[in-house]
């Protein structure tokens, strides 16, 4: 099931001065944001704000090629506006110079729209008595103007106060997507995703609700591919992408991780790998891949490189919501591989076998298989057919070329090439290695 964007006609919801929702002073142009009459925004304000977080997020992020952040930064992709990131530990300023634009928005005279990202889960600390208790803070001194306090700004107080005027809200990795690691058994933070904290009903002031882009840490690709999708769709340029039932972007999380996993063939003929560092399907030793949903081997980790499985490792299923809980104790194998795994290991081995035979075939000249031996220095065995791979051969090419042309039946009908005719000819045996111009014969 997928998120029907059908409630606004899959463009923007209409707003008669959309400009005025982020207290731009522009009538509506063609970009429907209230962008300027001459075209789309040139501009957009990106607030990135870290609850309970280890700034993996944010290393992932930066580590994105397509698109970079850099080229979002500077403009470079086609019809998206520039985006002015306001990062805690990016931003060249810091302290008053990274709040300023915050409270500007909250206050709703940031003068262009903004989005908001959160990076890391959010605690529960609104529960404190006072506004004095905090677990993760951003800036300091209050949101009212003429407020004299030195406290910090508790990153829950952000997030409340920038959620009307947002254009969209996007939670990056898995803390912020489904509470993550601080959302943990045990933990005593209360933490909690953005879409627990803003609720269902919550929407962006252009209609769109929480997207969440999961993963620990996440693909960065997937983040800024994701942002300048969300970017077209506001720029009135793109109708709005994709998402499923949890605010996922489809097209990238709609697939198991297994099913494109460069391992899948080993799982496939029933072959797992015993420890650590095997080159077989890992899911005796902990992967859960087969149900979770995740693209990173397909798109790599960083620069279309890595990822998990590239690298030897088993799937935790850390996409998931049901993360780190529902797949700990990790590396131990998933009760339903025993199922799974035990049917594949039986079905798997026996076409392993016969595809085994198929390749002892095709590893074969069709020549080698006319004159019976295979001139090869490099191996005493030659590999010659048995009986056994005689008569299987004999029925596998009867239906291999069933209503077409017998090959095998051609090729035996063609003559030997010349130089080795000729050695026949001479009574030479072609395996001892022959200087055929010279008709000298070496021996060994
Ligand atoms: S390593 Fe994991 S994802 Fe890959 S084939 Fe095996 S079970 Fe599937
Ligand atoms: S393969 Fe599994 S552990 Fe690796 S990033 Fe994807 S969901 Fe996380």
């Amino acid at each position: 099931m997928t998120y029907d964007p059908s409630p606004f006609g899959g463009k923007l919801r209409t707003v008669p001065y959309a400009g005025a929702v982020f207290g731009a002073d522009y009538p509506v142009g063609l970009g429907g944001l209230g962008g300027s009459p001459d075209g789309p925004l040139n501009e957009v304000h990106v607030f990135w704000i870290a609850g309970m977080s280890c700034d993996g997020c944010s290393i992932a992020a930066t580590g994105a090629t397509n698109p970079s952040v850099e080229d979002l930064l500077l403009g470079r992709v086609p019809n998206l506006p520039k985006v002015i990131l306001h990062h805690p530990v990016l931003n060249p300023g810091a302290g008053t110079e990274l709040t300023r634009p915050m409270k500007k928005a909250v206050e709703g005279n940031l003068g262009a729209p903004y989005v908001v990202v959160l990076e890391g889960s959010v605690p529960d600390d609104q529960a404190f008595p006072t506004e004095l208790g905090y677990f993760s803070a951003m800036g300091a001194g209050g949101f009212d103007p003429d407020s004299e306090t030195d406290q910090p700004n508790r990153v829950t107080d952000w997030l409340w106060k920038l959620a009307p005027g947002a254009a969209a809200y996007v939670a990056i990795g898995t803390c912020a997507t489904w509470g993550g690691i601080p959302a943990a058994a045990g933990n005593i933070t209360g933490s909690m995703s953005l879409t627990d904290f803003l609720g269902k009903d919550y929407r962006s002031a252009l209609g769109v609700p929480v997207v969440n882009v999961p993963g620990c840490s996440p693909v960065g690709d997937n983040f800024t591919e994701t942002v300048a999708a969300v970017l077209l769709f506001l720029q009135n340029l793109a109708p709005l992408p994709k998402f499923d039932e949890l605010g996922r972007p489809a097209w990238l999380f709609e697939e198991t991780v297994h099913r494109h996993c460069p391992k899948a063939g080993y799982y496939e003929e029933g072959v797992f790998a015993e420890q650590e560092g095997d080159n077989e399907c890992l899911v005796e030793i902990g992967c859960w891949g087969p149900v979770v949903q995740c693209n990173i081997v397909e798109r790599g980790a960083i620069n279309g490189m890595g990822g998990c499985m590239v690298a030897g490792g088993a799937c935790i299923g850390c996409t998931m919501p049901g993360f780190p809980d529902k797949y700990s104790p990790f590396y131990k194998a998933p009760p339903g591989s025993f199922i799974s795994g035990g049917l594949t290991k039986i079905n798997g081995g026996a076409i392993r076998r016969l595809r085994r035979m198929s390749m002892k075939s095709g590893n074969r000249e069709a020549l080698w298989d006319s004159v019976g031996e295979v001139p090869s220095g490099w191996a005493d065995d030659k590999g010659k057919p048995s009986a056994f791979d005689k008569t299987n051969a004999f029925f596998y090419k009867k239906l291999q070329y069933r209503g077409s042309v017998h090959q095998g039946k051609r090729n035996k009908k063609q003559p030997l090439p010349a130089s080795r005719d000729i050695l026949r000819q001479k009574g030479i045996d072609h395996n001892q290695g022959t200087d055929v111009l010279g008709d000298r014969v070496r021996t060994r």
